[in-house]
């Protein structure tokens, strides 16, 4: 009898230890089913043990391996491992989250498998003449005698019964036929003729092919980055190579599935949150076996167990769904660079608006540069007119020239887009007497007035409750919205423009299946129209009739806590512009704003954002913050304030000797209340990587020992991007 180590998905951080029967063959990166306290789990064999009969007679027996062939193999299982040591994460939990819904079940993977009937031993040697009677068991017998026949076919044209007969009589048999991996394509679509640096870009990945390396694609708004990546990835396809493309969101998929089958005649997948657990099995099943050429999908697309992976692009590299927020915080683009070390291969990493880790890698050598700073057909980049409102009568939010332009372009029957982002129809409800406002009992937060659907939503923890008929404070039934939300924008431009199409764009619009896709086609028929819309309308859309963008407000954004926040605000901003004059008309941007001054808002006007980020980075190395030291962070949540305070506190004192390492707080998270939970945080910053990871091991193995570590939820963020 054998032993195995066993990680299960519990939040523990250790292997478990099983006896396996010596007839059961268990690999490593294989499921099996074992039995954990009074439950069972789904765990992944991890190590196999030597016979020790003295410990192994005290083990648990493993139930069921559930694998012939590893489901994590072992390239996959080199990269979660060291997703599991860096994030701090149980390897248990980290292993699981990688598998597909359906598989993490412990369902059978040959099950979903594609069947085909053939004859057995037994059938081939039958004599005819056996069969004589049986006229349809006959035909079945000889069409199996030609070759196998897929199940679906089989039913088809011999029924059910004379199969079963078949099988009962041990002629036939059922067997799984795993997808063989794609041909390459014979045609390819022709692209369009590069510019020279597009033509550059293409060139250095096609070099890089074959071996590790990271590539910036740093090429503007309308720069042609999706051309570069179709181009880069035809020699691939011809060499049986596999492609995975992660963009930052699920509205983004079906556009580029479209462009990408257009152009190869391989398949192409997608991969993403709203895919049913069979279409997300299908899809893992099609990267395993090689069937799937290009596999375009949402961040946890790294997972996918490849066949033969030729080359990962991460489009809009700096997005921040980049990053998973709870449980298993890991950074997609981080771990898919991970990825791409341990499979020897290229990962191009593209954006207009690079994260400025990425632009500092580029910028010090350790990353290939590819600049792309023009528009890919020649159009000018958008120019930004900043709308001064102060001392302004605003008519629903909007300045007299801001209205002046936007008539100006649909009488030029194109298109303006409104960027506001909120959603809803006013951030809060206001008492005109005594100026109370509606807030969330459970958080810091004010609820969101939604004028549709007749309700108070606070965007923070989710509760919804009724509209209230008076004030809380005094009972005065005056209550009016306070501030605009993009439902009130659209409600105020159907006054303004009552023949004017209006979209609206955001979650609460979005949220029917298919919904978006209908905005977007509406969107993209041509004519004069109104769109309008929150930071979903910034990512990646090609509107080729958008000549004049407007940006609301941001005001809010402009005085953050968050030392990323300017960062963030430059890319919004920019990606926003990037949406207008993508066509052959030229594109105008207004910004409306109370502090035109503001010296964020000048530098992205007038220089850029390739200027500001470069500004950017300078001043993160003064500061001394990442990416020129390393962050971590440990947040805990309590229904007591103090409780987290002191929690963390002690947590801090552990470190406090520690020269390689800054801690700043415990201080309070910027939302200090989130669903009645009191929220606070600990952030430690080293210039010395290694140590400040030595140091989380020993926070950790001492925090697990505290009795009242239970009492507070904590987490750790390694590289938080939120904070
Ligand atoms: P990005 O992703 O960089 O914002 P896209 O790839 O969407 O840009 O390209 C913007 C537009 O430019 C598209 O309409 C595309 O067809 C066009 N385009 C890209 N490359 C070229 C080229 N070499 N010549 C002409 N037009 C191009
Ligand atoms: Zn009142
Ligand atoms: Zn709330």
């Amino acid at each position: 009898m054998t032993t195995v180590r066993v990680a299960l998905p519990v939040p523990l951080r250790q292997l478990f230890d099983y006896k396996i029967e010596p007839n059961h063959n268990a690999q490593i990166g294989c499921r099996v089913l074992v039995p954990f306290g009074s439950r069972k789990l789904v765990g992944i064999v991890w190590q196999l043990a030597p016979e020790d009969s003295f410990t192994a007679s005290r083990l648990k027996t493993i139930l069921q391996v559930l694998d012939s062939q590893p489901v994590l193999p072992p390239q996959l299982c080199q990269l979660l491992s060291f997703a599991a040591d860096y994030y701090h994460y149980p390897l248990g939990e980290v292993l699981i989250s990688a598998l597909p819904a359906l598989l993490r079940e412990g369902r059978e993977l040959t099950s979903f498998q594609p069947k085909a009937w053939q004859l057995t031993e037994a059938g081939r040697q039958l004599d005819a003449a056996t069969l004589k009677r049986a006229p349809k068991q006959l035909a079945l017998w000889q069409a199996l005698a030609q070759h196998r026949l897929s199940e679906s076919l089989m039913l088809q044209q011999f029924g059910r019964p004379a199969a079963k007969q078949l099988l009962d009589k041990g002629l036939a048999e059922e067997v799984c036929v795993p997808a063989t991996p794609f041909t390459p394509p014979e045609a390819t679509a022709t692209g369009l003729k590069l510019t020279a640096d597009q033509a550059m870009a293409v060139a250095a990945v096609n070099q890089a092919c074959g071996r590790f390396e990271r590539l910036l694609l740093e090429g503007v708004t309308g720069s042609g980055k999706t051309e570069v990546y179709l181009q880069s990835i035809a020699g691939l396809l011809n060499a049986g190579k596999q492609v995975l493309l992660i963009v930052p969101e699920i509205g983004l998929t079906p556009q580029t599935l479209a462009r990408f089958q257009a152009r190869f005649d391989v398949p192409v997948l997608c991969w993403h949150s709203a895919l049913s657990d069979g279409e997300r099995l299908h899809c893992w099943l099609q990267a395993s076996s090689g069937a799937a050429a290009i596999v375009i999908g949402t961040r946890s697309a790294l997972f996918l167990p490849f066949y033969q992976l030729g080359l990962v692009i991460i489009d809009e590299e700096h997005d921040q769904s980049l990053k998973q927020q709870d449980g298993f915080r890991y950074h997609a683009r981080d771990l898919a660079i991970k990825r791409c070390a341990i499979q020897h291969c290229p990962i191009l990493l593209g954006s207009a608006t690079p994260s400025l880790e990425s632009l500092h890698n580029a910028l010090s050598k350790k990353f290939i540069h590819l600049p792309l700073p023009d528009r890919a057909a020649g159009q000018a980049l958008p120019s930004f007119t900043l709308v001064d409102l102060k001392q302004q009568v605003l008519q629903f939010g909007l300045a007299g020239q801001t209205l002046t332009q936007i008539r100006a372009e649909l009488a030029k029957g194109l298109q303006v887009m409104l960027f506001l982002n909120r959603r809803g129809f006013a951030p809060a409800l206001s008492c005109q007497e005594c100026g109370w406002l509606t807030e969330c009992h459970r958080c810091s937060a004010f609820t969101t007035y939604h004028k549709q659907s007749r309700q108070l939503v606070c965007h923070h923890c989710g509760a919804s409750k009724a509209i209230p008929r008076q004030c809380g404070g005094c009972g005065s039934t005056q209550l009016k919205p306070l501030g605009q939300g993009t439902e009130q924008l659209e409600e105020s431009l159907q006054q303004l423009f009552p023949d004017t199409a209006i979209t609206r764009l955001d979650r609460d619009s979005t949220r029917r299946k298919g919904a978006l896709n209908e905005a977007l086609s509406d969107i993209h028929q041509h004519g004069a129209r109104l769109i309008v819309g929150t930071q979903m309308l910034a990512k990646g859309h090609h509107f080729p009739n958008v000549s004049l963008v407007v940006i609301v407000d941001v005001d809010g954004a402009l005085y953050s806590s968050d030392f990323r926040a300017p960062e963030q605000l430059g890319q919004l901003l920019t990606q926003v512009a990037g949406r207008a004059g993508r066509g052959s008309s030229g594109g105008k941007v207004l910004l409306q704003t109370h502090y035109p001054q503001h010296s964020l808002l000048q530098d992205i006007i007038q220089n850029g954002y390739a200027a500001f980020a470069r500004t950017a980075l300078q001043e993160r190395e003064m500061t001394r913050l990442p990416p020129y030291q390393f962050l971590a962070m440990f947040s805990a949540e309590a229904h007591q304030s103090e409780l987290c305070q002191s929690w963390l506190q002690q947590l801090a004192t552990i470190a406090a000797d520690n020269t390689a390492l800054q801690i700043l707080g415990p201080i309070p998270a910027p939302l200090e209340r989130r669903a009645g939970k009191y929220r606070w945080q600990l952030q430690l910053y080293s210039p010395n990587r290694p140590a400040l990871h030595q140091m989380l091991d020993i926070m950790l193995a001492q925090l697990t020992l505290w009795p009242h570590s239970r009492k507070v939820k904590w987490q750790l963020d390694v590289d938080p991007t939120d904070l």
